[in-house]
């Protein structure tokens, strides 16, 4: 396993579907992350790291990440190692996580389940925390240059 995650090897299937998912850069809360997308069912699969990269909030990204993996093993096998895969829910939102190359799938309502869970838990911070997106993308621009 290389500690650097840039070890793409080209194109994966998708777990459903069983056809090629597509490459796509998403830009929805936080920096641009390229992420493998499934044009059928609409699923998503994220390399370690890079659900991280796409959750602004650190709590709920690490949650799904951290080790050890826990969760029901799941029946799908990981589209990138073929390693198992649990099936772990938190917030009301299930995913799929590998736990080999700790990748993690996320089914399209699944994904939007989390995205509003995201903007809900933002809310919630209070007024000091309280910042919208195209906010968070201006933010980061300006610590890029
Ligand atoms: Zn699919
Ligand atoms: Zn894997």
């Amino acid at each position: 396993m290389s500690p650097s995650g840039d070890d793409r090897e080209g194109p994966i299937e998708c777990p459903r579907c069983a056809i090629p998912l597509k490459e796509e850069t998403v830009e929805r809360l936080g920096p641009d992350v390229q992420i493998d997308v499934c044009s059928k069912c609409g699923g998503t699969w994220y390399d370690r790291g890079e659900l991280a990269a796409v959750i602004k909030d650190r709590r709920i990204a690490n949650a799904f990440t951290e080790e050890p993996i826990k969760g029901i093993m799941g029946p799908m096998a990981c589209p990138r190692c073929g390693g198992r895969m649990r099936v772990r829910e938190d917030w009301g939102v299930e995913v799929d996580v590998c736990t080999s190359c700790k990748g993690v799938w996320l089914d399209l309502a699944e994904t939007e389940a989390l995205e509003a869970k995201v903007e809900r838990t933002l809310e919630d911070e209070g007024p000091q925390q309280k910042r919208e997106p195209a906010f968070y993308r201006a933010l980061d621009e300006f610590f890029d240059q």
